[in-house]
């Protein structure tokens, strides 16, 4: 029996008690428009008010950030956790460092991150923090200052088994580094399991730094498997150049495709011979530059100042840098130029009516929430490792992610004709993802 549901009104009433969260407002738009037939076909999800519970946070917290820049002069800045939602186990997300954070960009990433984690099949909730802090162009002593700071106060509400964070945009490795170090000192115990992404001598897993990108690439794969295609020789156009951007590109290059266009936060460039993931590696990763830097290692490329449009041909796009990169006039770029898939390696990076434009002229499309789990997947590896003690090697933890991602595949492609939508890799993983969390929760009784 089918039941009658008005998603547009629940839409409508989260929207208006949540005023001003756009970010937040897209992302449940999103999730809660796909997962109408779900609603529709079993009546406990409207009986138990599910839309409303899931939306809502368990928590929200906000606090200062005082820190000492290099002269001596006092800044404050704003941190933020949510604590989205536990059902499947501790909060798991990560941290975000850039200029454009607020409640709302921490909101829908947290929000995100709860399907996402639950498609992994891994025993983890969602979660998200970060702050409007911009380490762009900080000391490393700067960098230390404020990521002692954040942890002052964030350690009041993590833990191994409460909610472990990990990196995100503006967060790597060295800020790990300094979060764990001052959790450590604060909690006098070395408690690994608090955060992951960390270096690999002190408990990291060994390929988290690759896990996204090569994990973006491995759902392309089976994606383009599923419909008959191939990675191979085909033209790639890459946005971004940190870490997701960069380990997509790379496991994009070792299959055979031919990438040829990065880009940053100032420009982007063009390399019609292919890009030359070394370089871009000492430019963004050794020497923290702009990728401008580029042509002057290989003169035969070009570089664009201002935002990359997706107005090079390519048959397959992978968006890597930050939400929303890719609106409504980058997808007529991309379908002009016959585009035959984009995969999402960023959160939420193509717009609803990008999404939409491509669905309607039948573009394969990998949500971000199912093609980019493989950072969270290996982050909940790295806990593993951290409980039993033991490290496994590079290879080793590769092929977990690989059949991580596969699974993922499998479940929002199975799910997708399942529920009458074949290839409808979003709604697949929705679905599949909402049912999960929410009947764990209907499990675990009304809280
Ligand atoms: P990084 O900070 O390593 O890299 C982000 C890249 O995107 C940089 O090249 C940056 O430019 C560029 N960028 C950031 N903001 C903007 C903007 N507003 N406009 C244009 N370019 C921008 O972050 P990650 O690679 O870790 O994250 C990229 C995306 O992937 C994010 O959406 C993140 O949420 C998502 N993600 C990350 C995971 C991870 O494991 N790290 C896991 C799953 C998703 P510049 O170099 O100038 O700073």
């Amino acid at each position: 029996m089918q039941i009658m549901v008005n998603i547009e009104k629940d839409i409508k009433e989260i929207e208006a008690s949540n005023p001003g969260e756009t970010e937040f407002h897209q992302a449940v738009r999103e999730v809660i428009t796909s997962v109408k037939p779900l609603i529709e076909r079993e009546e406990k999800y409207q009986k138990l008010s599910i839309i409303k519970r899931i939306t809502e946070p368990d928590r929200q917290i906000k606090f200062r950030v005082t820190w000492k820049d290099d002269k001596g002069n006092v800044h404050v800045n704003r941190g933020y956790r949510v604590q989205f939602n536990n059902s499947l186990g501790p909060y798991k997300g990560g941290l975000r460092f850039h200029p454009s954070v607020n409640i709302s960009v921490i909101k829908f990433l947290a929000f995100e991150q709860i399907f996402k984690n639950a498609l992994t099949g891994l025993p983890i909730g969602g979660g998200k923090g970060g702050s409007d802090f911009d380490p762009k162009g900080k000391s490393d002593n700067e960098i230390m200052n404020f990521c002692q700071s954040f942890m002052n106060e964030l350690y009041r509400y993590i833990g191994p088994n409460k909610d472990v964070p990990a990196g995100d945009i503006g967060v790597g490795e060295r800020e790990i580094g300094y979060l764990f170090g001052q959790y450590k000192r604060l909690r006098n115990a070395y408690e690994g399991g608090v955060l992951t992404g960390k270096g690999v001598s002190y408990g990291g897993s060994l390929a988290r730094k690759q896990a996204t990108g090569y994990g973006l690439v491995y759902f392309t794969e089976e994606m383009l498997k599923e419909n008959g295609l191939d990675i191979k020789n085909k033209t790639v156009c890459v946005s971004g150049a940190g870490n997701v951007a960069i380990h997509a590109a790379e496991k994009a290059i070792e299959l055979g495709a031919h990438v040829i266009t990065m880009s940053d936060s100032t420009g982007w460039i063009y390399d019609p011979q292919g890009i030359d993931i070394k370089i871009i590696k000492t430019i963004k990763e050794v020497n923290r530059l702009r990728l401008s830097e580029y042509h002057k290692y290989k003169p035969s490329s070009k570089y664009h100042e201002g935002k990359f449009m997706w107005s090079i041909p390519c048959e397959i796009a992978l968006p890597c840098a930050t939400q929303n990169e890719i609106n409504l006039e980058c997808v007529k770029n991309l379908i002009s130029n016959n585009v035959i898939a984009v995969a999402e390696g960023a959160n939420m990076p193509v717009s609803i009516e990008g999404i939409k434009l491509l669905q309607d002229n039948n573009i394969l499309f990998a949500p971000g929430k199912a093609s980019n789990a493989g950072g969270v997947s290996v982050s909940a590896l790295e806990m593993s490792q951290n409980n039993i003690g033991l490290k496994w090697s590079f290879e080793e933890v590769d092929i977990k992610l690989k059949k991580i991602m596969t699974d993922i595949f499998k479940t929002a492609s199975s799910t997708s004709k399942e529920y009458g939508k074949p290839s409808d890799y979003l709604s697949g993983a929705n679905i599949a993802g909402f049912k999960k969390v929410a009947d764990a929760m209907i499990n675990q009784g009304i809280l």
